[in-house]
Formats: C-alpha cells, sequence, structure tokens
C-alpha cells in the first residue's frame, strides 16, 4: 500500500520541511483510563519484566563488576540541576517555577545509555526463554549459574541480530557476546566509530551500511530470517523491549521517596524524553504513566532532521511515512536520534499517553551540551540534550501554562531524562565540546 501523503500545506507541517523548530501538543492526549486500553500491555507485563531484572540481578552483579553496588540492577542516579535552572532561566529571560531534576541514564552501568534498559532486557529474555525450554535453567534457580562455560556453550549455538545508530548495538552486543551468543549488529552510517571498535574489542560481529537506520534494521531483519536459529532484535516493533524500559518507573518513583519529592495532583510531574525510533522514551512514559497516572506529562524531544515521530502521529499515519518521504534528510549530530521512520506500535499504541512533542536544532542541542557543561560539569553525547529545552519551550505555551495553578508550578518537579554520553571516549567528547563552546549561547 502507497503511503497517503499528509496535507502538505498545514503550518505545522511547512514548519516541518523548512526544519524549523516546533512544538506541538496533541489534541488526542487523554487519561490513563482513556488510553490504556490502545496499549494492549498493562501493569503485570511490567512486573514480570521487573521481576525478571531481578532474576537475573545476582548474574549481572557477577558478570559486570559495575552493576555490584546496585546489587545487579542496572539503574541510573537522579540529580538536581538547580546551577542548570538558574543559568537557563538567566539565558531565556523566562522564569521556570519548579525544580529541575537529571535523570542520568547517560551514565548507566554497562552500555552508558537508555538502551541499557530495553536491549539488555531483551537479550536476557531471549536467554532465559532458551535456557528454560532446554532444561538447563528453572527461574527459582540462582542465575550466577549461567556464568559457566556449559551454558555459554549453550548460547553458543544460537546468534542474536540487531539494527542500531549505535547505542542500541552496543547494550545487545555487550549483553550477548557475554552469554556466549554470536552477536551480529548492524550498524547505519550515523553510528559513530568508537562504538563499532568497543563491539568488535567484545567479540561482536559489526555490519557497517553506507545509510540511515532503517536500512540497517531491514538488513538485519533479512539476513535473520535466512537462519531459523538466529534471533532478530526488532527495535521498531518490540513489546520486550518496550517492557525493559518501562522497569524505570517504579525505581524512579522509589528515588523520588529519597529525594521528599511528591507527585500528586498538586505536585504534577513533567518529563522530557528524547526520540529516536519510540521505544526507549515510549517504554519510559508508559511506565511512567502506570505508576503516576494522571499526574506525569510526556513530552518527546526529536531533531529538527529527523521529526519521525511527531511526523508519525500528527499524520497519523504513523510508520506509513518517514521523513524523507516530505524531503527532510535525517542528517543530525544527535546519532541516538538519527531515524526517519518512527516505531508504528510505539506511535499507536502511545500517541494518546504523550502529551506534545517538539523539535530542536543541532545548534541548540550543542549550545545545551555546552550550558549543562559550563554550569553543572556534566557532559553528556548531543542527543541526550534533547529533552533539555523542553522545560522552557512548552512552559512559554499559554494554552498549557493556564492548565495549571500558579500554585501547581510552583510545586513542579521537571525530568529531563539525559539518555546517553556516559561512554563517549574522552577525545571525541573534547570534540562534542569544543563545538558546543562555538554554538550561540543565547538562543531564545
Ligand atoms: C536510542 C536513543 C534515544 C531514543 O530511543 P529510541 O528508542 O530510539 O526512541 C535517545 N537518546 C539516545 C542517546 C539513544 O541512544
Amino acid at each position: 500500500m502507497k503511503p497517503i501523503q499528509p496535507d502538505l500545506n498545514s503550518p505545522l507541517i511547512q514548519d516541518l520541511i523548512a526544519l524549523r523548530e516546533v512544538s506541538w501538543f496533541n489534541p488526542a492526549a487523554g487519561s490513563l483510563a482513556q488510553a490504556l486500553p490502545h496499549v494492549g500491555l498493562d501493569k503485570h507485563n511490567v512486573a514480570d519484566a521487573e521481576a525478571r531484572l531481578q532474576r537475573f540481578a545476582p548474574y549481572l552483579s557477577r558478570v559486570f563488576p559495575a552493576t555490584r553496588a546496585t546489587g545487579g540492577i542496572i539503574e541510573s542516579e537522579l540529580v538536581a540541576i538547580d546551577a542548570m535552572h538558574k543559568e537557563m532561566n538567566r539565558l531565556s529571560s523566562q522564569s521556570l517555577l519548579g525544580t529541575l531534576w537529571l535523570k542520568k541514564d547517560s551514565h548507566l552501568p554497562v552500555s552508558g545509555s537508555i538502551k541499557a534498559r530495553g536491549g539488555i532486557y531483551e537479550v536476557l529474555t531471549h536467554a532465559e526463554k532458551l535456557a528454560l525450554e532446554a532444561g538447563l535453567l528453572n527461574e527459582s534457580d540462582d542465575y550466577t549459574r549461567l556464568d559457566s562455560p556449559a551454558l555459554r556453550a549453550f548460547f553458543a549455538g544460537y546468534r542474536i541480530a540487531v539494527g542500531s545508530t549505535g547505542n542500541l548495538g552496543l547494550s545487545i552486543g555487550i549483553m550477548s557476546a557475554q552469554l556466549g551468543f554470536e552477536v551480529t549488529v548492524h550498524m547505519s552510517a550515523d553510528a559513530r566509530e568508537w562504538k563499532k571498535r568497543k563491539l568488535r574489542e567484545h567479540g561482536v560481529k559489526v555490519v557497517e551500511y553506507a545509510q540511515d537506520y532503517g536500512v540497517a534494521v531491514e538488513q538485519g531483519r533479512l539476513a535473520a530470517q535466512a537462519d531459523p536459529r538466529c534471533f532478530f532484535i526488532d527495535d521498531e516493533n518490540s513489546r520486550t523491549l518496550f517492557l525493559g524500559y518501562a522497569t524505570a518507573a517504579q525505581r524512579l518513583r522509589r528515588q523520588f521517596v529519597e529525594q521528599n519529592i511528591t507527585v500528586d495532583e498538586q505536585h504534577p510531574l513533567f518529563v522530557y524524553l528524547p526520540c529516536g525510533v519510540g521505544g526507549g522514551p515510549g517504554g519510559v512514559a508508559f511506565g511512567l504513566k502506570l505508576a503516576f497516572g494522571d499526574h506525569v506529562h510526556c513530552f518527546f524531544a526529536e531533531p529538527t532532521h529527523s521529526p519521525c515521530m511527531l511526523l508519525g502521529v500528527y499524520s497519523g499515519l504513523h510508520d506509513g511515512i518517514a521523513v524523507q518521504d516530505i524531503g527532510i534528510d535525517n542528517r543530525t549530530a544527535a546519532d541516538g536520534l538519527a531515524v526517519g521512520r518512527p516505531s508504528g506500535f510505539v506511535g499507536r499504541a502511545m500517541e494518546r499517553m504523550i502529551t506534545g512533542y517538539y523539535t530542536l536544532s543541532d545548534e541548540h542541542l550543542f549550545a545545551l551540551l555546552n550550558t549543562l557543561y559550563r554550569s553543572e560539569g556534566i557532559a553528556l553525547e548531543p542527543s541526550a540534550l534533547a529533552g533539555m529545552a523542553g522545560p522552557w519551550i512548552t512552559t512559554a505555551n499559554t494554552q498549557w501554562q493556564e492548565h495549571f495553578t500558579q500554585r501547581q508550578w510552583q510545586n513542579a518537579t521537571h525530568l529531563v531524562w539525559a539518555t546517553g554520553g556516559g561512554m563517549v571516549p574522552e577525545a571525541e567528547m573534547a570534540n562534542y565540546l569544543a563545538r558546543a563552546a562555538q554554538a550561540a549561547s543565547v538562543f531564545w
């Protein structure tokens, strides 16, 4: 079926084509009760995922020493970024009420990005299924037994494949290789050299493409289809990846308790998530909705050159349209977000749960990196900054402002989800920071 073109004359589509920064509040966003039936998953699925990660915790703690402090649970810090808050207020001449926090998935152990949630979870799910079916494992076992020559030899008889712009490949490659699988990562042209190098050091097979993410995924899918012992991890459609991401929410809820952060009607929570194909931000947002109901409001952030989810949801065409179909090139320094066609599963499942979407230029991603680095000393990869402008962009919308009382804004928690950068090599980070220092400092 040939995709229908959206109304190219609509002002929003015109702005997207012109690569102008836009924001859009979805009129179809509704209450949790209205939205939940459209997802096809519920709190029981997320609870299953949490239990599975708990079963694997002793194993992860054993094979990845960086997870020992948290008992094998791969989790990130939640930090207040007051200096950034002040500096952004100064630069924007807007005074954001409430408090500003950073969720540092950028520094998750094992693979240094949000993909350490979904990617690792899906590999573990597959490994568990194979081992249970073969009678080599029981759910009540101590899973450290997976770290044995016999189990590694068993997994070596199976293959895993994935297409990626870099970080998903890194997570899946490292986890799969650790278990013993033969793993192939199909990398898009955007993927950074150091990510490929790191994977090869882990014994992962890396196949490089001159084209973008969509092509890398398609080639990975085709290669896996020809091989019955090969499991293809489908970033565009996977419910398993999605559930891995969703487990972030209950843990965040515990971190909020530790920090004395209340979320209720009078204390709304606003979360700003960088979006590529949609699985990461979609899964996290789903978990957050289950955990905090109608008191949490999620926004997706994309580069002006890759606004695939905004285009898919706004046009209603979802994965039936790619940014290239309206002449956008999908070329951005935010390699983790360089996706031209959104996940149809996530777009359809989550459209009623996501309050709004906005886009940012690469120049502004770098400007935000500069401001964050100078104010807080935190260095991230460009993709991870997309959420940072969210509090100021969204509260500039008068209707959104009026949706809440002054009191609610004063009590608000703004949470920016930092999605990657913790493992970027020093020289590469120095390049990012140098470019960031050149970016326009006052941008509103
Ligand atoms: C993958 C990624 C995202 C977005 O996740 P999707 O599942 O592709 O939407 C955001 N930031 C970084 C750094 C990523 O690697």
